[in-house]
This record gives C-alpha cells, structure tokens and sequence, in this order.
C-alpha cells in the first residue's frame, strides 16, 4: 500500500535499520525506542493488525513470533526474558495500521503495562 509506512519501509523507500528478514517478514529498530532491545517484526505484505494477520494463515503469524524470538537470541534478551507485543486498535495505543510485532527486551518490564 502506497500510503503506508511500513509498507514503505519493506520497499525501501523509507529507510530503517533492519535487523532480520525472511522470505515474508523483516525485522527493524524502533525509531523511538522504549527498551534498550526495541525491534518491530511485520509481514512484508500489507496487514492492518493482528486480526487480519491471524486469519492471513499458511503460517505467516507463526513466523512473525519465530523471527521475534530469533531476533531475541541475537540481542541477547533470550535468557534475560522479553516481551512480544501486538498493539491492536486505539485504546491499545496502535497507531500504524500495518500490523507489527513489539520485541521488548534488556531492561525489567513492568507488568501490567500502562
Ligand atoms: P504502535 O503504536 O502502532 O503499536 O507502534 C508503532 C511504532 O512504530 C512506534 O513504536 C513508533 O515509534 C514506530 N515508528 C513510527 N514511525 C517509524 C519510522 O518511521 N521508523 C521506525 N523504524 N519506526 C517507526
Ligand atoms: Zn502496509
């Protein structure tokens, strides 16, 4: 999709600091880090939020979580423990509409968050 962001940024029209990719998902830096390990996973194809992407199938929701957990092996949050996050909608604060997998890592997470 033309106008948005992420969809953007998996064409490489806007740049950011890619950490991971597969066939169908990359990995990059939050622009505006809230941890010390903040990294968004997406689907390279368009999605709005979780529930689209969950009902996207043939395993596309599974290998967003498994490249979350691989990019967490190689920041070193594994062990230490980190948390996945999927913002869905206004009260939960989403604000891109191409669905994105919050990895949180290397520092004590509150729980509940706010
Ligand atoms: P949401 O609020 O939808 O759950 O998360 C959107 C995330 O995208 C925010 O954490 C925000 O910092 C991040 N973000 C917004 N614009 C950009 C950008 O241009 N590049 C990158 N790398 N992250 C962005
Ligand atoms: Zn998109």
């Amino acid at each position: 999709m033309a106008d948005c962001l992420f969809c953007r940024i998996v064409a490489g029209d806007v740049p950011a600091q890619r950490v991971a990719e597969t066939a169908r998902t990359i990995a990059f830096r939050d622009i505006n880090p809230q941890a010390p390990t903040h990294v968004l996973v997406v689907p390279k194809d368009h999605h709005p939020d979780l529930a689209a992407l969950a009902v996207a199938g043939d395993g596309l929701l599974d290998e967003v979580a498994a490249l979350a957990h691989e990019v967490a092996v190689t920041e070193g949050v594994s062990e230490t423990g980190y948390r996945v996050v999927f913002n869905t909608g206004p009260q939960a604060g989403q604000t891109v509409f191409h669905t994105h997998a919050h990895l949180l890592g290397g520092r004590p997470l509150a729980w509940p968050p706010g």
